[in-house]
């Protein structure tokens, strides 16, 4: 058995990463998804412990100061982290892992594991970003600005990672991405 792999997905949020995400998890059964904790509120369609653990703000303080994460970062008001013992489980046990989190969360994870490979799915543009986010209509007015701002950043972060996916077609944008995950794991 070869051995596993980190597979880092960042992708400003509206650009079809976590439904990218989900399609690997159910073609791929040696993969496990690192649930990152965050202190924002649950979506109707989250489950908490299988998307995220939602936990307070005083809960995730104790977390990081008890050494708990890879990497945290703050924003849109929320935090969110990446727990060190899930990935030091799925290695002991021969699992790959896939991590969704934020550019800077991604640069962190390759510091701490440089072996990982990191996938950076890119929407269309700004534009369609937006219209996808209205239409998901998960978010209020404000956080849906904020995330519209933060899109901008996260882009100009690409060139950093190992594979950049443009997602203008769904199915296509997924066929790229398992590809890429068998020549890694292959
Ligand atoms: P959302 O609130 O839409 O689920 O996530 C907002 C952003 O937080 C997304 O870019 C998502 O990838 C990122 N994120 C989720 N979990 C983590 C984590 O553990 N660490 C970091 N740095 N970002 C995360």
């Amino acid at each position: 058995m070869s051995k596993p792999k980190l597979f880092v997905f960042s992708a400003p949020s509206g650009s079809g990463k976590t439904t990218i995400v989900k399609d690997i998890l159910q073609n791929f059964p040696n993969f496990k998804f690192s649930v990152s904790a965050t202190t924002r509120k649950k979506r109707p369609d989250e489950v908490d412990g299988i998307d995220y653990f939602f936990i307070t703000e005083d809960e995730f303080k104790k977390k990081i100061e008890n050494g708990e994460f890879i990497e945290w970062e703050k924003f849109y008001d929320y935090y969110y982290g990446t727990f060190k013992s899930t990935v030091e489980e799925n290695l002991k046990h021969g699992f790959n892992t896939i991590f969704e989190v934020d550019v800077k969360g991604a640069l962190n994870i390759k510091k701490a594991y440089p072996d990982a490979v990191l996938i950076f799915i890119v929407p269309p543009s700004i534009e369609e970003l937006k219209r996808r986010l209205e239409k998901r209509n998960t978010e209020t007015e404000e956080d849906l600005k904020k995330r519209i701002q933060r899109a901008e950043m996260e882009l100009s972060f690409k060139d950093k990672f190992d594979y950049i996916v443009e997602n203008i077609n769904l199915d296509e944008a997924k066929e790229k991405v398992k590809k890429i995950i068998e020549k890694e794991i292959s």
